[in-house]
């Protein structure tokens, strides 16, 4: 397909291809919707296999981190931005700096964060170039590792679930099938042993396995986990598990939990409702990571990272009340909330939009 073809087809703003021959940068912007406020969205590493790759996957993340921001409540739009290369032989200050001068160059049209294969050391040469990054170091003033915002954000998300399914938020009379735990899953393992629930784990990582096992979980296989007869089904890994070959084999009753892309397609968000399993809408479940991030527009503080994220037990509420409003999955609920609600605000123009964020308390070395 011809590029502007593809580009007309997806509705996204503005896509920026980057490159600079001395620093081996090749690099994709996309900037999806800032009709609620600027795009915001991670840095990925990846050694994609050709540039349609890394194209195809820089415009449906963007896309992805529109509907986020705005079911989470945010100012925000959506962007995302990859680097062609291995994360593993082709890092260096040269590429980040370069990169980082593109970033700028979009005067805070586009904020930067951390993703796949990127860590916080390329997030400091970065942050010489551009104030528009966030998840930097704590000592710059940023909000550091967002997991434990995320599993918390996950706690609140599977309350919702479960006062909608069962009509209270007692979540330690429930059991939990936790797949996953990395730096997400161990901290919502630590959160349910919390409340006194019945965890079952599973992951590839026996050190992980072991620190969960640890907290008082029961280790299970990596494929019995789909079999298991319990309450609640917890993906932290990987995206698409639920799909036309695990969801005949599940008990659960609600599926609840921080991956992305859980769902292998629409057709598996139909099934789960058909069959009665209530889904929490992922995107809206793991948006603690994103909130995190997004108080350092404000000055990062513990005490609001959490005040915030526990509005996600309000978001997927009002996901299912529209649900059930137009009879429609949850999964669908959760994009016509977003839409609706890029819809309204944006009609209002209020006068803040579109102008860049400025981050107060941020010391940035070497800049006036
Ligand atoms: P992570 O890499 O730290 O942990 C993932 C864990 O899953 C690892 O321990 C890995 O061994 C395990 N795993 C991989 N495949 C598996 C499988 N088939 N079965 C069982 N275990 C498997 O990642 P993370 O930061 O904990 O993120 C987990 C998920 O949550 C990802 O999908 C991520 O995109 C999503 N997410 C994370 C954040 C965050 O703040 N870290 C925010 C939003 C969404």
């Amino acid at each position: 397909m011809e590029l502007f073809e593809q580009i007309e087809g997806t509705e996204h703003e503005q896509i920026i291809f980057c490159n600079n021959n001395e620093a081996g940068l090749k690099a994709i912007i996309a900037i999806h919707n800032t009709v609620l406020g600027p795009a915001l969205g991670g840095l990925r590493m990846w050694p994609y296999g050709t540039e349609q790759e890394a194209l195809d996957d820089v415009l449906r993340l963007s896309r992805g981190m529109t509907y986020k921001a705005a079911v989470s409540g945010l100012n925000l739009g959506g962007g995302k931005s990859v680097i062609i290369g291995d994360p593993r032989k082709d890092k260096s200050e040269a590429l980040f700096r370069a990169f980082g001068r593109f970033i700028d160059s979009l005067n805070g049209r586009y904020i930067t964060a951390e993703d796949v294969g990127i860590d916080v050391n390329d997030m400091e040469f970065l942050f010489q170039e551009t104030n528009n990054v966030v998840g930097v170091h704590q000592v710059h003033g940023g909000s550091g590792d967002p997991s434990p915002y995320t599993a918390y954000g996950t706690l609140q998300g599977i309350k919702a679930a479960l006062q909608k399914k069962f009509g209270d938020q007692e979540v330690g009379k429930y059991s939990f099938a936790v797949q996953g735990a990395g730096h997400v899953g161990h901290n919502l393992i630590r959160l349910l042993r919390d409340e006194g629930c019945k965890v079952f784990v599973t992951d590839f990582n026996e050190e992980s396995v072991a620190g969960a096992v640890e907290m008082g979980a029961e280790a299970v296989g990596l494929d019995e986990v789909y079999d298991l007869d319990c309450d609640v089904f917890s993906p932290c890994a990987l995206g698409a598990v639920v799909n036309e070959d695990t969801i005949p084999r599940f008990k659960f009753k609600v599926i609840a939990g921080a991956a992305n892309n859980q769902l292998a397609n629409d057709e598996a968000g139909d099934e789960l409702d058909a069959r009665g399993i209530l889904y929490a809408p992922d995107y809206a479940v793991n948006a603690g990571g994103l909130m995190n991030v997004s108080i350092e527009f404000e000055g990062w503080n513990r005490e609001r990272a959490l005040r915030m994220t526990r509005t996600i037990y309000y978001n997927l509420s009002k996901i299912f009340s529209i649900a059930e409003r137009d009879n429609i999955p949850s999964y669908k609920a959760a994009d016509r909330m977003a839409e609706e609600r890029i819809e309204i605000i944006g009609k209002l123009k209020l006068p803040h939009m579109g102008k860049p964020h400025r981050f107060p308390g941020r010391e940035r070395h070497g800049h006036a």
